[in-house]
């Protein structure tokens, strides 16, 4: 396998032309290729060109999750996400632009079942185990978006920008449907450089595991408040974070047989995230 080391945006654009792929902290890539998921003949290290760093309401993509968590002047929302995500070491190396591209933690997927995001025709989640699964449009795929730090970013009305365009980070995501199984509209060879947040009044992130410290969430739920109100957004209840307008969205669920109880920790959370703000 050969490593690539381009010192510019546009020299790394060409480099992922060819199926090279994006390496930057390497928490997600290395286990993918270590799982035979991802088998490229390139990688492209991308941390000289993609920049780092913290200021108000800007965010350099390469920046770790352990750089946010302890920045005062991250929003609660970012910190708490970033604190909650994971553990201090992939912290340490997990970057937030990454962590944004982060595949599902589907055990299905990861164990290569030929499941319809592998292309095939079945869920096995939806006709096995799915208790970890989505309890919102999970009628494709029921796989549960992993990233904390995303429905922190939706919350915060955050901006994306890549090599190519500025894009609402609700743009960044898409439901996988028979035509097109992808879950990110970020296309080959683009790449996440920056993100803009609008700071909030008051912000929080919420999250509930499995065991107190190193588990993905059952259900995460951040809440930041404006002038103009109060947005809230999920993870761990569908295929990708998700936006709520009010408390009342969350009866629009469909769980699976064995998944009901995420949506009373979702109704409990939003609950408790917005008296958090208030
Ligand atoms: C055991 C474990 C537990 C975890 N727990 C949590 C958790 O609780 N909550 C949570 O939110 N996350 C969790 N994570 C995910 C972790 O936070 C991410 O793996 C990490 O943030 C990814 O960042 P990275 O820089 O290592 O990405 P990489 O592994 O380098 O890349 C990940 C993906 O993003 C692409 N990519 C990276 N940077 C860019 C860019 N700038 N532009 C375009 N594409 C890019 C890569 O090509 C790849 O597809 C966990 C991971 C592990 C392994
Ligand atoms: S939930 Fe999605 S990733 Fe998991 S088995 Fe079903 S189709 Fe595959």
């Amino acid at each position: 396998m050969e490593l690539l080391r381009p010192e510019s945006a546009e020299a790394a654009a060409s480099a992922l032309a060819n199926g090279a792929v994006a390496l930057a902290g390497g928490t997600e890539v290395v286990p993918l290729i270590r799982e035979g998921i991802l088998a490229p003949e390139t990688l492209v290290q991308i941390d000289q060109v993609v920049p780092k760093g913290i200021r108000s309401g800007w965010i350099g993509g390469g920046t770790t999750l352990g750089e946010l968590e302890v920045d005062p002047q991250m929003p609660a929302a970012l910190r708490e996400a970033c604190s909650l995500a994971a553990s201090p070491q992939l912290r340490a190396m997990g970057t937030i632009a990454g962590n944004l591209l982060q595949a599902t933690r589907c055990w299905y997927w990861r164990l290569r079942f030929p499941c319809r995001l592998h292309g095939g025709d079945r869920c096995f989640a939806r006709e096995g185990e799915h208790r970890e699964h989505a309890i919102l449009a999970n009628d494709f795929c029921a796989s549960a978006h992993p990233s904390d730090v995303a429905a922190a970013l939706h919350a915060l009305s955050a901006t994306v920008v890549t090599d190519r365009r500025r894009l609402p980070i609700a743009e960044v995501y898409r439901l996988p449907s028979e035509d097109d199984r992808r879950t990110t509209t970020i296309q080959t060879g683009e790449l996440i450089l920056e993100l803009e947040y609008q700071p909030p009044v008051a912000s929080t992130y919420l999250k509930a595991m499995d065991r107190n410290r190193y588990a993905f969430a059952l259900v995460g739920v951040a809440a930041a408040r404006y002038e103009s109100g109060t947005r809230l957004a999920l993870t761990g209840v569908a295929p990708i974070p998700w936006v709520i307008e009010t408390p009342a969205d969350l009866e629009r669920a469909t769980p699976l047989p064995r998944n009901a109880y995420k949506l009373e920790i979702a109704t409990a959370l939003v609950r408790r995230a917005l008296e958090a703000v208030a």
